[in-house]
């Protein structure tokens, strides 16, 4: 790859909003940006709600990293830990897209995945799943997981 090519390299985002994929180009800062399809902001400091309608623009269309929380209304643990996964959401945009998955709404995705208990953490990125952690995190821990799934990812900032 030339200098040249890295100066206009572009990667996907897709929309957390309409799931539109905008191509962004590598050096933005795309917290800055709106999508030209539906008017709404790119990263939002939220986690954003997957179901199995959006998962191929979030997983397939999209550069972007994605971390996963399967959680259900009933799982105390999974309250417990939202406020931290979405703090960390904040933290971590626009390198990584973090969303959720309810899996008694999203039973498609979540037999997809397998998932046999929840809270589960499933990160994906270049279109497979190189992290899995079951269970609860407190901040520390979440952010540790983080960092090296996104260093597994060859995506580390
Ligand atoms: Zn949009």
């Amino acid at each position: 790859m030339t200098e040249a090519d890295t100066a206009t390299r572009l990667r996907t985002i897709a929309c957390p909003a309409c799931h539109t994929v905008t191509p962004v180009p590598a050096g933005t800062d795309a917290r800055a940006l709106s999508c030209p399809a539906c008017g709404g902001p790119l990263f939002t400091g939220k986690p954003m709600t997957l179901t199995a309608e959006s998962f191929t623009a979030h997983t397939s269309e999209s550069d972007l990293p994605l971390v996963i929380d399967f959680w259900a209304d009933w799982c105390g643990p999974c309250k417990t830990m939202a406020p931290v996964f979405e703090a960390l959401a904040a933290e971590f945009e626009p390198h990584v897209r973090f969303a959720k998955v309810d899996t008694d709404k999203e039973r498609e995705l979540a037999d997809y995945f397998r998932i046999s208990s929840i809270p589960t953490l499933s990160f994906i990125a270049n279109r497979h799943e190189v992290a899995r952690a079951a269970g609860a995190m407190f901040a520390g821990d979440l952010r540790r997981w983080l960092y090296d799934a996104l260093s597994r990812a060859g995506e580390a900032k």
